[in-house]
């Protein structure tokens, strides 16, 4: 016990805090779909840490995979000279699930990362400045990333920020028409994260696509908390019958370990490579480490199937979740939102359900809603048990 409170003071004393609350839990092991506590408590992973762990914790193929790496090397040489295997195959096997016209994948460290390589490959390509997004958008939190959130609470201490940037409202087709022949790109959530899992229309999709098209502008879709499997697809355009120009990728990607993508063609892609040479630079982008973990993890995602029971388990959850203070479930898949009446009482049963071993909490932009994205290989069982502790706790406060 003394330990665990010196390591926690240890925490609050030495290392960097970006809230005054943190949630200051303290766990020892991770398996499946659940976190281990001190004290040996299982708790339910229901938000798989914020969108990483898809596969759960502690998958064997992937452990496997980053040990046989480490033997072989780690860190060899900066992002793009040398071949390096693990880089090599996860591309072609990323490439092998997407549309013929993403054909080149840059490897980076983090979805920010991600963002940041996108924005500069549209400027690039493009010759324009202008760069359009949604409101109530996140996709991280550098400086070309905030410059593109939609949320000025967030944004207003760091100005000046990237000029040139406007906001539409997402999935209202009618503000597409801001989309311009001088629009470099269009830079947008396929389904919004931390607005609180905001689905858009099949039409309105199509009708981005049609304007992209009609006016050269790169359409940047950012799946960097839907794909993977997350939403029943393995990435979320699928749904709608479209395809990016440009695609984000990160969180699941590396099945736990740090690796982010933008995905292209080969003609966008081409521009970082003159006029000047070397357009994105990184040091540890596309770590072997990281792109070894990476690829086990798409190959156990795809080889056990674990997308097909996606929508089901979905379903399950959503026959779980009825209660009169529930005023929605938003979401596709296993990335859910359940809305209730305020923060307060959000806070107060997320709180509960974490006293009572599910772990759950409520988004960047949406306080009253609480976040639902387990590991995808949670079982039915694992879903009722968790729907239960929830239930119980909305029943407690209201
Ligand atoms: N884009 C989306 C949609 C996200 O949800 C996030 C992180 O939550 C990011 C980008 C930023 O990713 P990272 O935290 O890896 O920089």
């Amino acid at each position: 016990m003394g330990d665990m409170l010196t390591l926690r003071q240890l925490f609050l004393a030495n290392n960097a805090q970006t809230t005054s609350f943190p949630l200051l839990l303290e766990f020892e092991r991770a398996e499946g779909v659940h976190l281990y506590d001190l004290a040996g408590k299982a708790y339910i992973d229901l938000i798989s840490g914020i969108g990483v762990s898809s596969l759960g914790h502690g998958n064997q193929k992937i452990i496997d995979a980053i040990k046989t790496q480490v033997d072989k090397y780690m860190h060899l040489m900066v992002y793009g000279e040398y071949v390096q295997t693990p880089q090599v195959r996860f591309a072609e096997k990323l490439l092998s699930t997407l549309p013929h016209n993403m054909q080149s994948v840059y490897f980076v460290n983090s979805g920010a990362e991600a963002v940041e390589g996108a924005l500069k490959l549209a400027k690039r390509y493009t010759g324009r400045q202008q760069i359009i997004a949604c409101k109530n958008s996140y996709h991280g939190s550098t400086h070309g990333a905030l410059s593109v959130m939609g949320n000025e609470d967030f944004k207003q201490a760091y100005r000046p920020l990237l000029p040139g940037v406007s906001f539409i409202r997402f999935n209202k087709t009618e503000d597409l028409q801001l989309i311009t022949e001088n629009t470099a790109c269009i830079i947008i959530e396929t389904i919004q994260g931390e607005a609180g899992i905001r689905v858009p229309d099949h039409l309105y999709m199509q009708a981005l696509r049609k304007r992209c098209n009609e006016t050269g502008t790169l359409l940047i879709l950012d799946e960097i908390q839907a794909a993977m499997g997350r939403t029943g697809k393995l990435f979320a355009f699928e749904h709608y019958g479209i395809a990016p120009d440009i695609l984000l990728l990160a969180k699941a990607l590396g099945g736990g370990m740090p690796v982010g993508a933008f995905v292209s063609s080969n003609q966008i892609m081409d521009s970082l490579k003159e006029n000047p040479i070397l357009g994105h630079i990184t040091t540890f982008g596309g770590h072997p480490v990281c792109c070894a973990a990476g690829l086990a993890a798409l190959e156990v995602l795809l080889d056990e199937n674990l997308i097909a029971a996606v929508a089901e388990k979905e379903a399950l959850m959503r026959s779980l979740l009825i209660h009169p203070a529930i005023k929605q479930i938003r979401g596709k898949g296993l990335m859910l939102a359940i809305e209730l009446d305020s923060f307060d009482i959000n806070k107060k049963i997320i709180d509960r359900c974490i006293a009572n071993g599910v772990i759950t909490d409520w988004f960047l932009h949406c306080d009253n809603s609480m976040r639902i994205a387990p590991p995808l290989i949670i079982t039915p069982d694992e879903i009722k048990k968790a729907c239960f502790v929830i239930i119980e706790a909305i029943s407690f406060y209201c």
